[in-house]
């Protein structure tokens, strides 16, 4: 395989080929992939969303072995979950005071950072091919409400009506503390060394109309760098915001050498927490480190790299792995 390309960022060395500009990848050995299915405020049954969860591992898994690209593998793992109905997304996505659905979504590849957006869309089926969309036009980076659907829907979105949503016409005035947060991302790393991540999210139940959340925000609720690391986040959306958290999480690592996980337990800790912030993150770094935490009471939450078979986890249970462990 001919070397096409070296890149050296922030200190670490990649390798592209041939393969890599066709869309897959295959010059390392190491890959990683994680998920999130929403940071949990309460105690409630998952078992059907942690079953998503693994069955989307264990083929995304498969994906990397074979050379998929980070970007493609987090789209896929996302689309997947906005289609089941499951989370807070796509067909399950909740709804706003007046009954009506809006998503928000972004993708972010760590090759060049890339990235694409979308935000308080009505009628689409898969809010994160839409934001792929954008991301390749290469023009923009957030669209929002009906123009921007307009013009995503010209790209190429599925279009669904209201009644495809399960919560059309449901909102549910619920106290901060009993929202249910169900928001979904995925992070990987690829065996071309690239990152990416995807957050989707049906927001906040009863938010105010035209609310948009930490979810398509670039360093928010998603990042991704490569020779960083890559971030998706869920929780209280404001605060993830207003702290820039997927983007202090990687300064962290990238000008502080902290490690994956102590930079994530500070975003979540020593930041988020004490104001009155709850949520998680879900992280890979460039050596395949994988870190998954949380402030609230549980997260959804599982890994697979390419030495680990998947493991999920609702509340107690496995908070990542160190590369190469
Ligand atoms: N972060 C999402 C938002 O604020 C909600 C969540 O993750 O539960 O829109």
């Amino acid at each position: 395989m001919r070397l096409a390309l070296l890149a050296a960022v922030c200190g670490a060395v990649f390798v592209t080929s041939d393969a890599d500009a066709a869309g897959t990848c295959s010059a390392q050995a190491r890959f990683a992939v994680a998920v999130h299915g929403g940071a949990q405020s309460k105690m409630r049954d998952g078992t059907a969303q942690l079953a998503a969860i693994k069955a989307a591992l264990t083929a995304a898994r498969a994906d990397l072995q074979n050379g998929a690209s980070a970007v493609d593998v987090v789209e896929k793992i996302v689309k997947a979950f906005e289609d089941s109905g499951r989370f807070n997304t796509g067909k399950g996505a909740i709804a706003n005071a007046a009954g009506q659905v809006e998503t928000d979504a972004s993708i972010m590849d760590g090759n060049g950072l890339r990235s694409g957006a979308v935000a308080s869309m009505t009628a689409l089926k898969n809010p994160v091919a839409a934001a792929r969309l954008v991301m390749e036009a290469d023009r923009h980076v957030l669209v929002v409400g009906d123009r921007g659907q307009d013009y995503v829907l010209g790209l190429g979105a599925v279009r669904v009506t209201p009644d495809y949503f399960n919560n059309t016409g449901k909102p549910k005035l619920e106290p901060v503390s009993e929202k249910p947060h169900g928001t979904v991302g995925a992070v990987a790393l690829d065996r071309c060394g690239h990152l990416a991540a995807a957050t989707s999210t049906g927001g906040f139940d009863a938010k105010v109309p035209g609310r948009v959340g930490d979810s398509p925000i670039v360093g928010a609720g998603v990042y991704a760098a490569d020779g960083v690391a890559a971030f998706s986040g869920t929780g209280h959306g404001e605060f993830f915001i207003r702290f820039n958290a997927a983007k202090d999480a990687a300064d962290r690592i990238a000008y502080a050498h902290t490690p994956l996980a102590t930079a994530m337990q500070q975003e979540l800790f020593d930041v988020l927490k004490p104001v009155g912030a709850e949520g998680g993150m879900i992280g890979i770094d460039a050596k395949g480190n994988v870190a998954l935490d949380y402030n609230s009471l549980g997260m959804l939450r599982g890994f697979a790299t390419d030495r680990s078979e998947p493991a999920v986890a609702q509340y107690e249970g496995t908070k990542g792995t160190k590369a190469g462990k």
